[in-house]
């Protein structure tokens, strides 16, 4: 007899199930970052935009790798993951793909992801699969005090880079743009309201969505503070930027002397999951059949013994 399928708890509908606060998403756990550091505000938007969405807690699973940043999902309460430095965007597409009907975060830092972390972000993207990544951008590596990062400004001087830093910085909004990501925006932490409402948008969003966060790490990081990114960002919307147009968006990510937030892009293609035939075929992995009989299971464990 072939076994019974894994019964995986169903999803609730996003705004069917208990209305939840933003409140019932914090965990028992308190946040250790240091005081006024970029990622509570990121935390927070992150919370209210769960909250607002109508997402129960229990639907959601949020994965990260390792940092500052990437200890939020501790700080979250939804399912967590908190994976290997640089692997949170491959451990969020497995999830994704075994059980698509979560809402799967990804939350990590500027080293982390578009560091170690690139390869996996770069593909992840072009294969569209539908996955909200948040990364708290602070140009700097904070857990391990203040070496410069992929997105560290050209001859700013850190702890690893005396004499200014010698290496161009990523553009990660020109990166996912021209990577195939299907919605593209940037936030920051000095303005939660607007951060929330583009964290909101990004969830909502089907398919691959990036979220770059200037999220400013007050200890090592002296030259990005809150005051110099209140100087120096504007809003999209304020400019009625077309989010449809890809030129546009990507004429908005090459521009340095002022730095632009808000949704650069969003595009809607198949993702990933609906283009596989096997997900197609079974819904989801989680509740596909094995097919195998007791015999088969029963070798197939011991195998792991
Ligand atoms: Fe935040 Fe920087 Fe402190 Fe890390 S070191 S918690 S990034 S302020």
């Amino acid at each position: 007899m072939a076994d019974a399928a894994f019964k995986a708890p169903a999803r609730t509908p996003a705004g069917k199930g208990k209305k939840l606060a933003a409140e019932d998403f914090k965990s028992h756990v308190k946040p250790d970052w240091c005081p006024s550091c970029g990622d509570f505000g990121v935390l927070n938007s992150l919370q209210k935009a769960c909250a607002d969405l109508g997402i129960q807690n229990k639907d959601i699973l949020t994965v990260s790798g390792i940092g500052c940043s990437s200890n939020l999902p501790g700080f979250f309460q939804t399912y967590g993951v908190h994976s290997l430095h640089g692997r949170a965007v491959a451990v969020a597409s497995g999830a994704k793909l075994a059980n698509p009907d979560l809402t799967v975060l990804i939350t990590g830092g500027d080293g982390d992801g578009y560091g170690i972390g690139i390869g996996h972000f770069i593909h992840a993207m072009r294969r569209n699969i539908d996955v909200t990544y948040i990364v708290m951008d602070n140009q700097i590596y904070g857990l391990t005090t203040g070496q410069a990062s992929p997105t560290t400004a050209i001859g700013m001087q850190t702890k690893s880079t005396p004499e200014g830093d010698i290496e161009h910085p990523i553009n990660p909004i020109a990166l996912a743009l021209v990577s195939g990501a299907t919605f593209v925006a940037r936030a920051f932490s000095g303005d939660p309201g607007h951060m929330t409402e583009t964290v909101k948008k990004a969830i909502a969003h089907k398919g691959f969505s990036l979220v770059d966060c200037f999220s400013p790490c007050v200890t090592y990081n002296k030259v990005n503070t809150y005051q110099w990114f209140r100087q120096n960002v504007y809003r999209l919307e304020d400019e009625q930027h077309k989010t449809g147009d890809f030129n546009a968006a990507m004429a908005k990510a090459l521009q340095t002397e002022k730095l632009p937030i808000g949704v650069f892009y969003e595009n809607s293609i198949p993702t990933y999951e609906e283009l596989d035939a096997t997900i197609k075929k079974n819904g989801s992995a989680v509740r596909a059949r094995l097919e195998l009989t007791p015999d088969e299971q029963k070798a197939l464990l011991q195998g792991f013994y």
